[in-house]
């Protein structure tokens, strides 16, 4: 795909409701607003595969946001029972290592892309430091991104205060996907290394996830309009 995504077709919508019947209202009020729609764990682990149907019903491509991470055979195995639904694009935890990622790769048939998650955007350098990793977000970032791009993966997700960083190190061809973004005013709540629909897109985010923004807007379809206005807005770097 190109890395150059406009409007639309530049933002993913975090579907994070606890029912199905509260994801269908705002996917059908979100139809054509939204190029993709990210199911992820919350709406997943209770109704599986149906949850999988509100893509169709927002219009848009299905990102599964299951972020893989076990040994490399159970991974395979899953990542050949999301292609069966249908995900253009499936999450894996870069952590898991070289094999569990090539793995993951090679099970991924047809249209669905692996995207390998760096370092959640709820953790800070206090976080890592806590886990072993005495080191800051983006160099952490920067390593498991080349780890995963050595075992074939070319879709990441990081925050968008990493993106110049791995556009420099891994080129025009990684597609580089962005939560923690938040539209100024809006609250940061978990997460903590945030910043602006623009201010991503100008730093060369290919895709903006974005949930609460607009999930908790008085009026969700013109937060998710606001959103694609500043994307095309801004100029790419
Ligand atoms: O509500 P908010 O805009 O913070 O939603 C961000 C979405 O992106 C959530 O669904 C979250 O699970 C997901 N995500 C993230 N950080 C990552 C990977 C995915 O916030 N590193």
């Amino acid at each position: 795909m190109s890395n150059k995504l406009r409007g639309v077709r530049a933002l993913a919508f975090a579907a994070d409701f606890p029912s199905l019947e509260l994801a269908r209202q705002q996917c059908t009020a979100l139809r054509d607003e939204v190029g993709t729609l990210k199911i992820g764990l919350q709406l997943f682990t209770r109704y599986g595969p149906a949850a999988c149907e509100l893509a169709a019903t927002a219009n848009a491509a299905l990102f599964l946001d299951l972020k893989l991470h076990d040994i490399p055979a159970t991974v395979a195995r899953a990542v050949t029972s999301a292609g069966e639904l249908g995900a253009r694009w499936l999450t894996v935890h870069a952590a898991g290592g070289s094999n569990m990622l090539a793995a993951a790769v090679a099970a991924a048939h047809g249209e669905m892309t692996i995207v390998a998650v760096t370092v959640l955007t709820s953790l800070d350098r206090a976080d890592l430091a806590i886990m072993g990793i005495d080191d800051e977000p983006a160099r952490q970032v920067l390593r498991l991104a080349r780890l995963a791009w050595r075992a074939g993966v070319r879709a990441f997700v990081c925050s968008p205060l990493e993106v110049a960083s791995l556009r420099a190190e891994l080129g025009d061809n990684a597609v580089l996907i962005t939560p923690g973004i938040r539209p100024a005013g809006a609250r940061a709540a978990d997460q903590k290394r945030v910043c602006t629909p623009a201010d991503a897109i100008a730093a060369g985010a290919d895709m903006l996830v974005v949930g609460r923004p607009i999930r908790e807007a008085a009026d969700p379809v013109a937060a998710a309009r606001a959103i694609v206005a500043a994307i095309d807005a801004t100029p790419r770097p």
